[in-house]
């Protein structure tokens, strides 16, 4: 796995016991943190409350099949990647879970190398850039909703500026690279204004206040000295 992807939480939702050993014995050994469901029911409620950042999904599961559940996760506007794990045989299968909103199958027996490839690609794939139309993006407890211009915590809705929203989102849309403060007066303030490097650095200090926990040690709007900043979240 390559270290972007690293720390990618990974919900596994199979109830072969055998299975789920080997499997989480790999993806833990590749780096990713792992958790578990038996069953469809329990495998549904740990996806809506934790913020995983891709699901493994079985077709065949108990209390509630796979399909039910891709389709359930899909309907509560949770956009994780959904690799769906299939049994040999359930050709119809592939097109019933890509219909309800998976994003990727696989036909068991499978190759566990194939199996991390699909996985580090489906995370890949979803951390390239996002449009801010897309709707929400969540990371600690934050989370962002771009339609309804609105960030909150925990529930709880924070008070951001029309340019701090705007200067937040930037951020989101680039995660993992570096800004440097003239490119953001460029993109976020925009030619017309005459700012100075030092407006950027006022902003990021507000929004750090509203949106760290600890706003002098940062985890989310970092500082690259000398260079800019970076968000990671
Ligand atoms: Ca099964």
């Amino acid at each position: 796995m390559s270290p972007d992807l690293a720390a990618a939480r990974i919900l596994l939702v199979e109830d072969e016991p055998s299975l789920v050993l080997t499997l989480s014995d790999r993806l833990l050994s590749e780096g990713y943190q792992v958790e578990t469901a038996g069953d469809g029911e329990r495998g549904l409620e740990m996806a809506i409350g934790g913020s995983f950042d891709l699901v493994l999904l079985d077709v065949m599961l108990p209390r509630k099949n796979g399909f039910d559940v891709c389709r359930d996760l899909r309907q509560r506007g949770l956009q994780m990647p959904i690799l769906m794990l299939t049994a040999k045989g359930q050709v119809v299968d592939k097109v019933v879970g890509l219909k309800l909103g998976a994003d990727d199958y696989l036909t068991k027996p499978f190759d566990m190398m194939e199996l991390m490839a699909r996985i580090e690609s489906l995370l890949r794939r979803a951390r390239t850039p996002i449009a801010p139309a897309a709707g929400n993006y969540a990371f600690g407890e934050i989370t962002v909703d771009f339609r309804r211009v609105e960030v909150v915590r925990d529930g709880v809705p924070l008070d951001l500026s029309a340019l701090e929203f705007k200067l937040l989102g930037h951020f989101i849309e680039n995660r993992g690279e570096v800004l440097t403060r003239d490119r953001l007066l460029d993109e976020v303030w925009g030619y017309d204004s005459t700012p100075t490097t030092r407006t950027v650095d006022v902003h990021v200090a507000s929004l750090r206040q509203k949106l760290e926990v600890k706003p002098a040690k940062p985890q989310f709007i970092l500082t690259v000295h000398g260079r800019g900043y970076k968000f990671v979240g």
